[in-house]
């Protein structure tokens, strides 16, 4: 019988769809974080559950020919990177097998319907967003960083390998200023102060925005910071406040102000300039998103003629980018400020084919099925949770030729293609795609097409 704090030797044969490596001794299988493919360590164990045990490594006995060393102080920790201690083209292996092993086990698909993962350009500094919590630790410290893995414990580290030097650099500042202000930090108690710092980043104009979130609309000596840090650093084209003084898991609150500058940023995306508000979802490795779109708009495949359903569109960016191949575009997302975005853009972009309807997709695509709306192609891009069974049944009925799905869920992809598939509609191809490099996730772009044409 094993038990806590035991020291088993274990070697590493696979990975999870989380990361972490997978390796048995006798019955069990046991996880162990920050491990490769081709490890053989000597675990401690830390908690066994029925057949499964988690354990963490004591010490390497050989190492996988894959392992390089991490180049972060806080690689094991950090809830961010969990592949920064092995190769790259390990990690694009690693990524495209969970998405083969989701598409076949839950979606019960064909292997080989899964082309080569797209890498990403850059794998690190790619990230144009940042939300950085802002705490205290038990001491009553002032720590800014991120959470560690599993936790809503903050690991003081203000600066990222996946962030910009710039990203860094304000952090840095902003961290210095609060550093001796532990009174101006956001407790449950006081649900006043500042609890994140949230950075987005315009790559191509080289324009920067800072959010403060906070629980209420200003703090001492705010207008200080706001000067020293636009007169540092002129990319700063806008300084928010957002007010949030719910002790929830939800970071943004419902009211932004803007102190400095119009409160958007404006990136330039696929040829396009896009206005992206606080509130907007925006792909977050802008290189890689174009390489995304690219795919997408081949799966789409459009002539000139068609009608196009972009579903979860956030600021327009998909649609958008496809509008001049198209007759019609018709966009949905739930974010009012992210709508508000995409009608802008259309027409800062000179598109006159397209609108927008501020709601939730399932609905949406009824509505719009009622008005006798007869989509060709339908692209959709849920968050993580995926469609939902009624939306794919509207999807279905209104019998579009295509439907490309792009996902950053394998498991909820898999789920959702398994239900298209027993609807009238075959998988011709999935392309996973590194948007995310150094952390687990994965993003996918599908073909599905009408199985009567
Ligand atoms: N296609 C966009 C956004 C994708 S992210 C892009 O590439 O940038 C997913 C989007 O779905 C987010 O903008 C989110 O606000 C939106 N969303 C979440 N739930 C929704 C729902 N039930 N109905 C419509 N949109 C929703």
């Amino acid at each position: 019988m094993l038990r806590k704090n035991d020291i088993i030797e274990l070697n590493i044969t696979s990975l999870t769809s989380d990361g972490d490596g997978v390796g048995r001794a006798g019955e069990l299988v046991f996880f162990v974080p920050n491990t490769a493919v081709g490890d053989v360590i000597d675990a401690r164990v830390l908690k066994i559950k029925k057949n499964v045990g988690f354990a963490k490594v004591e010490s390497i006995v050989t190492p996988s020919p894959d392992r390089i060393e991490p180049d972060c102080p806080v690689a094991h920790s950090c809830g961010g990177c969990v592949y920064r201690h092995i190769s790259y083209e390990a990690e694009l292996n690693a990524k495209r097998q969970k998405v083969f092993d989701a598409v076949t086990r839950i979606g019960k698909l064909d292997g080989a319907l899964v082309k080569d993962i797209i890498p990403s350009k850059n794998i690190d500094g790619y990230r144009n967003k940042a939300m950085i919590p802002i705490g205290l630790d038990r001491n009553g410290g002032v720590v800014m960083g991120f959470y560690a893995r599993h936790s809503h414990n903050i690991m003081h580290c203000p600066s990222c390998r996946l962030s910009p030097d710039v990203f860094n650099e304000i952090a840095g500042d902003v961290y210095e200023f609060f550093r001796t202000r532990p009174e101006l930090i956001y407790t449950s108690q006081n649900r006043s102060g500042v609890r994140h710092l949230y950075l987005r980043y315009a790559e191509a104009a080289d324009r920067v925005m800072v959010c403060f979130v906070a629980g209420k609309r200003g703090f001492d000596g705010d207008s200080e910071l706001y000067d020293s840090l636009t007169e540092k650093y002129p990319s700063i084209a806008s300084i928010v406040i957002n007010v949030n003084p719910d002790d929830t898991n939800v970071i943004l609150g419902k009211r932004t102000y803007t102190v400095y500058g119009d409160g958007v940023i404006t990136d330039t995306l696929c040829g396009l300039r896009f206005d992206i508000a606080p509130e907007a979802f925006y792909q977050v490795n802008r290189t890689q998103a174009e390489r995304l779109y690219d795919k997408a708009r081949s799966y789409a495949a459009l002539t000139g003629g068609e009608v196009l359903l972009d579903l979860y569109c956030g600021a327009g960016t998909i649609g958008l980018s496809m509008a001049k191949d198209c007759r019609e575009l018709v966009g949905v997302e739930i974010i009012p400020q992210a709508v508000e975005n995409a009608k802008k853009n259309a027409d800062r972009n000179g598109i006159g084919n397209a609108r927008f309807i501020c709601g939730d997709a399932s609905q949406a695509a009824v509505q719009l099925k009622g008005e006798g709306i007869r989509p060709d192609v339908i692209v959709v891009d849920p968050p993580r949770k995926g469609l939902t069974p009624e939306l794919i049944g509207t999807i279905v009925s209104m019998a579009p030729d295509r439907v490309v799905y792009v996902s950053c869920d394998p498991a909820t992809l898999a789920r959702d293609l398994k239900l298209f598939t027993e609807q009238d509609y075959s998988v011709e191809e999935i392309t996973p795609v590194d948007m995310f490099p150094r952390t687990a996730h994965v993003e996918s772009v599908v073909m599905m097409s009408r199985n009567d044409i």
